[in-house]
């Protein structure tokens, strides 16, 4: 079917109403959720071949997620869709004030290759339960997943009402043609100011989920075997293919050494003397990624791993150390498993160099001192992150999840996407019993009352405003 045909069928559908009631939404979930946990092996049998994701990473960071927001989804629906109540003005008494969430139409997801079954479906959810009708277009980086998400959404869903677009540049310039109710994008920040000059063309709203390059600060006050521990995990897992993955590390000189032993040893623990044969340790997505990252080896000082096989796109875990500021690996997001790493003495040096770089889309702190963790949240700006942990916040569906900055804009997961997909409508809505003159023209003695009144009424809050004013 071509392109504009299938976007008048879906506004066709969309005016109809049938998408709008709690009800529907919530059977298009569960069919969704059965359709997904029916193609659970050939899921994981995709991301193997796609990504060489091992079977529990697959399931961790993948299936569970899409699940959790179906489930979270269809538990909160009601509450989320009801009208919200405000508070009246007094001019407009009686009255009764709510805003009413609403669905925005026909929307259009984006994704990335890197978690392209979650990254594709979650949005997916949101948009579902809000009510609109959706386009999806996944990454054609990843076409086993690809592929197999086209199978479902159609099994499940007329076209009409949801359905995927594959291709790449030109199949989503062409989508990016028409108006959407809502644009949502996973990708590269480069990608992202394409995607907006082009919905800023149609007015279309969108929400960017990019990328950046994430600091993991690592205080001398620590405990080192954790720390390594955790940093190696949120680093590698998925290969290092992740957006929210530590980009390079900060540490405190005194801790450098004891850290990078720890850091090797837990390589050797998870992924064994050669990674290579890891069943745990996945693969690089295509020659043009491979070569991209290990051209980034070139003339840096590699203190663990840095072997590479093309043929079998594996790169190992790698540890750089004594790297240059205007080295390329600190130009541009790594986004595989290359980890360098920078020493300082004070925090301040570390929060130069982590401000060095635009606003990033996470950020670590290790730790045990609160006061310095509670400064560097407050003095980073970064789309979310985690102290003495890594990648955590991306699995709790109560935060939202986005980017600030050139990380990006907007935010989803759990309700955070609900919102994300509809519109807030502001109603006030009065009655013919009761109507107060004093709004109208001709302007007289009783205006001037009316507007002392309220300017009386905003007293306590000036007042209080120049008594904070007065203590700073
Ligand atoms: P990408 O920006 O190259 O591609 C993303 C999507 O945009 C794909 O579907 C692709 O077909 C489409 N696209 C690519 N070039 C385009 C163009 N010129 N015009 C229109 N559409 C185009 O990103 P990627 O390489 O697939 O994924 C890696 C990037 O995604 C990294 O930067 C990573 O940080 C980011 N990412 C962000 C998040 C997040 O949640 N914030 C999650 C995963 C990945």
């Amino acid at each position: 079917m071509q392109l504009h045909e299938l976007i008048a069928k879906q506004d066709l559908y969309y005016q109809s109403g049938a998408t709008r009631s709690v009800r529907f939404r919530r059977d298009q979930l569960w069919r969704l959720y059965r359709a997904l946990a029916a193609h659970e092996d050939e899921t994981l049998s995709a991301l193997r071949t796609d990504l060489g994701k091992p079977a529990f990473e697959s399931v961790a960071s993948e299936i569970i997620v899409v699940q959790e927001e179906i489930r979270s989804a269809i538990n909160n629906l009601g509450r989320w869709s009801r009208p919200k109540l405000a508070l009246t003005s007094i001019l407009s008494l009686p009255g009764l004030s709510m805003s009413i969430p609403e669905p925005k139409g026909r929307t259009l997801i984006i994704a990335p290759w890197n978690y392209p079954y979650q990254l594709t479906l979650a949005p997916a959810v949101a948009a579902i339960a809000a009510g609109n009708c959706v386009v999806l277009k996944p990454s054609e980086h990843s076409p086993a997943v690809t592929t197999l998400l086209t199978k479902i959404i159609r099994e499940v869903f007329p076209e009409e009402y949801c359905a995927v677009v594959t291709g790449g540049v030109q199949e989503t310039t062409e989508l990016l043609r028409h108006a959407w109710g809502h644009v949502f994008f996973t990708g590269s920040t480069r990608v992202g100011r394409i995607v907006m000059k082009a919905a800023a063309e149609t007015l279309s709203p969108v929400t960017l989920e990019l990328g950046g390059k994430n600091p993991a600060i690592i205080d001398d006050d620590v405990n080192v075997e954790d720390t390594a521990r955790r940093l190696v995990w949120g680093k590698f897992f998925n290969t290092a293919q992740t957006c929210i993955a530590p980009d390079y590390l900060l540490v405190h000189e005194r801790v450098k050494k004891p850290l990078i032993d720890a850091m090797k040893k837990q390589i050797n623990v998870f992924y064994g003397a050669d990674p290579k044969t890891s069943p745990d340790y996945g693969r690089i997505i295509n020659e043009q990624q491979f070569d991209r990252l290990v051209k980034l080896l070139d003339g840096a000082s590699i203190i663990a791993g840095g072997d590479h096989d093309r043929a079998q796109r594996y790169l190992a875990p790698t540890l750089l150390e004594d790297v240059t500021l205007d080295h390329p690996v600190m130009a541009d997001e790594i986004f595989g498993p290359i980890l360098p790493i920078f020493t300082y003495k004070q925090i301040d040096e570390a929060l130069a160099i982590a401000k060095r770089q635009p606003n990033p889309l996470s950020a670590y702190i290790f730790t045990r001192n609160h006061s310095l963790a509670r400064r560097i949240v407050r003095e980073l700006p970064f789309g979310g992150g985690c102290v003495n942990t890594t990648l955590a916040q991306f699995t709790n569906h109560h935060l939202p999840f986005g980017g600030i900055g050139a990380s990006g804009m907007g935010s989803y997961h759990g309700k955070h996407g609900f919102v994300t997909f509809s519109h807030y409508k502001s109603l006030v809505v009065t009655n013919f019993w009761m109507d107060m003159p004093v709004k109208y023209p001709p302007y007289g003695m009783s205006h001037t009352f009316l507007l002392m009144i309220f300017r009386f009424m905003l007293l306590p809050t000036k007042l209080t405003a120049r008594l904070r004013r007065s203590k700073t």
